[in-house]
């Protein structure tokens, strides 16, 4: 624990938490608990980076080497899941209370993600898997594009593409 009066992790799943270290016979550290802590008491899909700032905020000063992998070991437990949203690193969102099957939509522009949750996509899974014999047992829908108040502030869509691969060619 730090110096400072730093808050104890409080969640109520950090008991799963510990279960699943000593299950796997890892060291149960303080460390690992309040860096747990901070993904479990969040609604978002939290980059290392915010994890990181988050702790400060706690007064907690824990390396990113500590961060990374405590995080590889809440994705293999399945409490957490990560999210790679095509901003060059991995984002995170705890399985609780969000809308248990949820997708994405991802701005690309201020990379703000919103969830949403449609019965008719899990019946699209199950329909399509059905059609080809497959034994389905999740799906990531996420639609990319200019969220509304990117869209009011005149943002516009970059095109990554060739400018005009005919003009290339003299
Ligand atoms: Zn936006
Ligand atoms: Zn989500």
């Amino acid at each position: 624990m730090s110096a400072h009066a730093a808050p104890a992790p409080s969640s109520p799943y950090l008991p799963l938490f510990r279960r699943y270290l000593r299950q796997q016979g890892l060291p149960v550290t303080l460390q690992r608990e309040v860096v747990a802590d901070v993904v479990f008491t969040s609604q978002e899909h939290l980059s290392v980076e915010e994890i990181e700032a988050r702790l400060k905020e706690r007064g907690e000063r824990i390396g990113k080497a500590t961060i990374y992998r405590t995080m590889e070991i809440l994705v293999r437990s399945g409490l957490v899941e990560d999210h790679d949203f095509g901003d060059g690193f991995k984002r995170y969102e705890h399985l609780f209370g969000h809308q248990p099957l949820h997708e994405h939509l991802v701005c690309t522009h201020c990379r703000t993600v919103v969830e949403f949750e449609r019965p008719e996509v899990q019946r699209i899974q199950d329909e399509v898997a059905a059609t080809h014999g497959f034994l389905p047992t999740r799906h990531r829908l996420e639609i990319y594009g200019l969220c509304a108040a990117c869209q009011e502030k005149g943002v516009t869509i970059k095109y990554e593409g060739l400018a005009c691969p005919a003009l290339e060619v003299a």
